[in-house]
């Protein structure tokens, strides 16, 4: 590819100071938080308006260059990683908050708006945004709708796409779609909106988002129950469940996790010996102190050792801290060892926890790998983050059949490989295993990008263009 024929074209539409050719930063953009690529995108340009997006896409259909979309690159399997050369299009100088419709309970935003801007936004209003990534300090808007979000709190809120309304978005034509709108209700024909959200820019680039927005709760209490026996508060969660109370998160720390806490903040001072904790939050508009209770009570029938209850902002704040360090920490479990991203999002039914609990503690032995599990149990998401020696040939060779063997266990229960974190490069080779819906998703793929400029090399989505 001429990088300086790319360079004049695309100055041409955003100005010298949004594009650069420069190795330096096109080494930046060749890796998110899970994926690092050998090839380098060939250009990243940064546009502010949807026109600018859309003359881009315009040039790279004409011209069939690769297009990859990106927001804050932190999604976690390389979906946002330029694999094929090309454009690089970063979206986070497009962060404006369009309309705040306090009315209609709905907000309009540009895809670079970072998750805890927009809350932090809606907050004097009392409103809010409950989709709560462990990233939400960095994770865009765009990159949320385009990877499906989840976190803390899809338990009870649900995930991003139970959020976005309506998409403004740039086809892969560079023709820009308008789908869905502020109305609750929207039956007209297939639901666009939904193909969009979770496709992890691989059919068009979302330029704007209409997203449903709801009142904070005035009341939130946290419970922080400790367990001797992982099986036992594994069996915790359908039991919650059955009493009636829906818990507006339901995290895990199993006993790796917490030795890598402590070993990274020894002031944290977890129960060592507990084989888990979960960390439970209620919240609503009326007071919570009775669901709190019902919490607790069944947590102690279920074989919890120790339960600690508050209502209190900071005591609640101390409570959630050790589950916010984790992610950090589980390279501190076993010294040498650092963590990879693979692996690490499977998702089960809630009443196959226990069992995969378990079975993830039982291959960790195995391999003898150290695997920091935890996550948001509550949607039976799991988040096994396995240690290696990142330059030991006989650790990378292990990985490799562990990882297997972890989606394995996901697909034998009736489960899926990723809940929220997305296919991109990393768990392409698992969509083999349905596929028929794969073929649906090619066939899809290929009408609406027939020149496969837009996100390639994902999803194992190529072949199609190859037959
Ligand atoms: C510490 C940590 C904690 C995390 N916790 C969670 C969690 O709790 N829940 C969760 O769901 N995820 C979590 N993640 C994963 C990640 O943060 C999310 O997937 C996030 O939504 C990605 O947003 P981003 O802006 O970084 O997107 P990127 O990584 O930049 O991109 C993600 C995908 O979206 C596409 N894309 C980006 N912008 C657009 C656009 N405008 N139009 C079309 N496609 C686009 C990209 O091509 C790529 O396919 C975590 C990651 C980290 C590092």
């Amino acid at each position: 590819m001429d990088k300086q024929k790319l360079l004049d074209d695309l100055t041409g539409i955003v100005g010298k100071s949004n594009v650069s050719i420069d190795e330096a930063v096109l080494f930046l953009y060749s890796s998110d938080v899970a994926f690092e690529s050998d090839i380098f995108p060939d250009i990243v340009v940064r546009p502010s308006t949807t026109e600018e997006v859309s003359q881009i896409v315009r040039y790279a259909n004409d011209n069939k260059i690769p297009i990859t979309p990106r927001g804050a690159g932190s999604g976690a399997s390389g979906s946002a990683v330029a694999v094929k050369g090309g454009i690089l299009l970063d979206l986070t100088r497009m962060n404006k908050i369009l309309e705040l419709d306090t009315d209609n309970f709905m907000v309009a935003v540009q895809p670079g708006v970072v998750l805890v801007n927009l809350n932090e936004y809606l907050k004097p209003h009392g409103l809010f945004l409950p989709v709560d990534l462990g990233s939400a300090s960095m994770a865009n808007i765009g990159g949320t709708i385009a990877n499906n979000g989840g976190g803390l709190r899809a338990v009870k809120y649900g995930v991003m796409r139970n959020y976005v309304m309506g998409l403004e978005v740039v086809l892969p034509s560079g023709e820009i779609l308008e789908t869905g709108g502020k109305t609750r209700k929207n039956v007209v024909g297939y639901d666009i909106v939904s193909l969009f959200t979770g496709s992890e820019g691989t059919l068009g680039i979302i330029t704007k988002a209409i997203l449903k927005i709801i009142a904070i709760p005035k009341h939130v209490g946290v419970v922080f129950a400790v367990y001797d026996d992982l099986y036992k508060a594994g069996k915790t969660v359908p039991a919650i469940f059955k009493s009636g109370i829906l818990p507006s998160a339901i995290e895990i720390l199993d006993q790796t996790a917490i030795l890598a806490i402590n070993k990274y903040r020894p002031d944290v001072n977890l129960p060592q010996s507990a084989e888990a904790i979960l960390l439970f939050e209620i919240d609503g508009p009326i007071p919570i102190e009775r669901e709190i209770t019902i919490i607790e009570e069944t947590c102690r029938e279920q074989g919890a050792i120790e339960v600690k209850k508050t209502t209190d902002e900071a005591e609640r704040t101390r409570l959630w801290e050790a589950r916010k360090l984790v992610g950090a920490a589980s390279t501190r479990v076993r010294e040498g060892y650092s963590r990879v991203y693979e692996g690490e999002d499977i998702t089960v039914t809630p009443m196959d926890i226990p069992d995969v609990l378990l079975e993830l503690r039982a291959l960790s032995k195995r391999y003898d790998l150290p695997i920091v599990v935890f996550g948001h149990i509550g949607d039976g998401n799991l988040h096994p983050a396995i240690t290696v020696r990142k330059k030991n040939p006989q650790d990378l060779l292990k990985l490799k059949q562990l990882v297997d063997e972890i989606h394995e266990l996901a697909l034998s229960k009736g489960g899926v490989v990723t809940g929220e974190h997305g296919i991109g490069v990393q768990r392409a080779k698992y969509l083999k295993n349905n596929p028929l819906n794969l073929h649906v998703m090619r066939l899809i793929k290929k009408v609406l990008d027939p020149n496969n400029i837009m996100n390639p090399g994902k999803m194992d989505l190529d072949p199609i263009y190859e037959a």
